[in-house]
């Protein structure tokens, strides 16, 4: 793998998140130094855990499918992996708005809905959740994100466009390999011009993955409601998802 690694120092620590820690770059106002951790946390960081290799597994995972929608086109702060857990990104301030795309009925809609858990969605379902765990990130509407300026309509729009465009690209890409995209949550920041961007993750902590045959979750479920086989199940996604 090409790396310039040589070039980057990894500066002082700018924001630690739950899963991650981002570092500043010196000489490099524009990128940000991007570690996964292994410390674990579900409901509100309620539960709190490690899942040994969480890090490293999603590090590398993301790498691999933000270089894929990237090839496809969508614009990701993706630059270069550094090390197992650790990759390069571009500086993004980020949207307060997670965006959630859903397939299949399953987590948080079974308690908005009548839907049972499995059940196959007749369209993809859309969701804009407002990033503020203070509040329990409540789900909000374009009038809700307009009012309090997380967003303009245009870039409401956008996001929208872009999470079904992405979910229209990421359920064949996880089929192939043995997987059901049940639901993910994209997060995106805007660069220094304005530019909006895919940035954090996409990995078994931000969506739901099912094996097609069995309908096994091999996700963060797996570590939320202690099904057990919860380090077997990211390091079978990793086995399954870059070969
Ligand atoms: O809990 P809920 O069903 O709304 O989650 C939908 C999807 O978004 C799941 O794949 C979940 O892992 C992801 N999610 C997330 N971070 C959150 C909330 C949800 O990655 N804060």
């Amino acid at each position: 793998m090409k790396s310039r690694a040589k070039n980057y120092k990894k500066g002082k620590l700018l924001y630690e998140g739950k899963a991650k820690r981002l570092y500043a770059i010196p000489g490099h106002p524009d990128l940000l130094w991007q570690e996964f951790k292994d410390d674990a946390t579900a409901f509100d960081a309620i539960k709190r855990g490690t899942i040994v290799n969480k890090g490293r597994i999603n590090n590398q995972l993301t790498a691999y499918i933000f270089t894929f929608l990237g090839k496809a086109g969508i614009k990701n702060h993706f630059v270069e992996l550094i090390s197992e857990n650790e990759m390069i990104v571009k500086k993004v301030k980020i949207i307060k708005i997670e965006v959630v795309g859903r397939n299949i009925a399953a987590g948080s809609l079974l308690k908005k809905t009548n839907f049972k858990e499995g059940q196959v969605l007749k369209n993809p379902i859309i969701e804009f959740y407002y990033k503020e765990d203070a509040l329990h990130d409540p789900l909000i509407n374009d009038s809700h994100a307009k009012a309090m300026r997380l967003a303009t309509q245009k870039e409401l729009d956008y996001l929208r466009r872009m999470a079904e465009k992405i979910n229209s690209m990421l359920v064949p890409f996880f089929r192939k390999r043995g997987l059901k995209l049940v639901d993910f949550k994209l997060e995106f920041g805007r660069d220094s011009k304005g530019n909006i961007l895919l940035a954090d993750e996409i990995s078994p902590d931000t969506c739901r993955l099912w094996d097609v045959k069995t309908n096994e979750k091999l996700d963060k479920d797996r570590f939320r409601f202690d099904l057990g086989k919860v380090e077997e199940s990211y390091a079978e996604v990793i086995s399954r998802v870059i070969k």
